[in-house]
């Protein structure tokens, strides 16, 4: 038995019981493993639809060039089936992306463009403005748009959706996933409510995002808007993929907690998980109180940790930014603290 080619092994991604990192929650936590996927991440569900529903409209082109501003895994996602399909690729993306990201979308022979992270949508430095221009400019190219392209949620509804159902047997009760384009959440969440309109879905935002106030008051409040360090939730304007009727309750967990528990999920539960699954577990825990026993609950992990050694996985990264515990002195530590005093 074998796969045609390497897009056909999208999906049917394992789920698997947290042990030790929800102990205190009275719930069974799962989480629904994503990067078991071609390209380690969700994002290439919805970057092979995207690329097939634009195929069947007629605006991707054979031969044709994929132009997206994306943070790296929407991009593997594209590039990978692009090199299956015969499409070129560029990516335009924002400095404060790990560099392995990068790297590793070149390797599939992908251009990427790295623009500023510190500056308005609108100006043309801008990763949204480079990915714009260089789609007018480009000739037969085709822009796939993953925030507002309704693909995107339409191959979770499709996939991921009932693999969740069926994976628990419909006993899930809540959803927890990061919103970025709100493709993941919106789409699982549509399929779910379908089957029983009783699931909660709980998504999870960052601090620096508009998400949560807007759910709670209907105001897009600028205020709200700061930069911030965790990588693929949270956004600064609002994607026609997050369906906001369908998310009961956002969550917002900080910079720190991302970072500090997608290690510890690493250390606890063996899984080497990306910054935005720290986020969703960190919020799951914040949450404890919405879970009572006998709930089921389902947490997305979208990506994998390879693309975060520079970063939360590495210890001079956490204490630049103050994120490392204190008091706990590593051999690391001790080394240096021993180099510095013979000098
Ligand atoms: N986590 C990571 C690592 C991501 O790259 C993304 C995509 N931006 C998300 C979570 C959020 O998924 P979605 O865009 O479907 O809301």
């Amino acid at each position: 038995m074998w796969y045609n080619n390497i897009l056909e092994t999208i999906g049917n991604t394992p789920m698997v019981k947290l042990n030790k990192v929800t102990k205190d929650i009275p719930a069974t936590v799962l989480a629904k493993i994503e990067t078991s996927n071609p390209g380690n991440s969700i994002k290439d569900r919805m970057a092979l639809k995207m690329i097939e529903d634009a195929e069947k409209s007629g605006k991707l082109k054979p031969g044709g060039t994929i132009i997206e501003g994306t943070s790296g895994n929407t991009g593997m996602g594209l590039a990978i089936a692009a090199v299956i399909k015969g499409y070129k690729c560029i990516f335009t993306s924002t400095d404060k992306q790990s560099k392995e990201k990068f790297d590793a979308l070149r390797a599939f022979g992908a251009e990427v463009i790295v623009c500023p992270t510190n500056v308005e949508p609108e100006d043309p430095r801008s990763y949204y403005s480079v990915s714009s221009r260089l789609e007018r400019e480009v000739p037969n190219s085709w822009k796939p748009n993953q925030y507002d392209n309704l693909s995107n949620s339409q191959a979770h509804y499709e996939s991921t959706g009932p693999e969740i159902w069926e994976q628990t047997e419909g006993k899930i009760t809540h959803l927890v996933a990061g919103v970025g384009t709100g493709g993941t959440i919106s789409g699982i969440a549509r399929y779910l409510k379908e089957q029983n309109p009783n699931i909660k879905v709980l998504g999870i935002d960052t601090y620096g995002s508009v998400f949560k106030k807007y759910k709670e008051t209907g105001e897009f409040d600028k205020n709200e808007i700061y930069p911030y360090i965790t990588e693929g939730i949270g956004e600064d304007f609002l994607p026609a993929n997050v369906d906001f009727s369908l998310i009961d309750h956002f969550e917002k967990v900080t910079d720190k907690d991302a970072a500090l528990m997608t290690r510890e999920i690493a250390r606890k539960e063996g899984i080497f998980a990306g910054n935005s699954t720290g986020s969703a577990i960190a919020g799951v825990i914040q949450m404890k109180d919405m879970f009572k026993e006998g709930d089921v609950v389902v947490v997305v992990f979208p990506d994998h940790g390879t693309r975060y050694l520079g970063k939360m996985y590495n210890d001079d990264w956490l204490r630049d930014r103050g994120f490392l515990k204190d008091g706990k002195l590593t051999a690391h530590d001790i080394i240096a603290k021993k180099e510095s005093t013979e000098i």
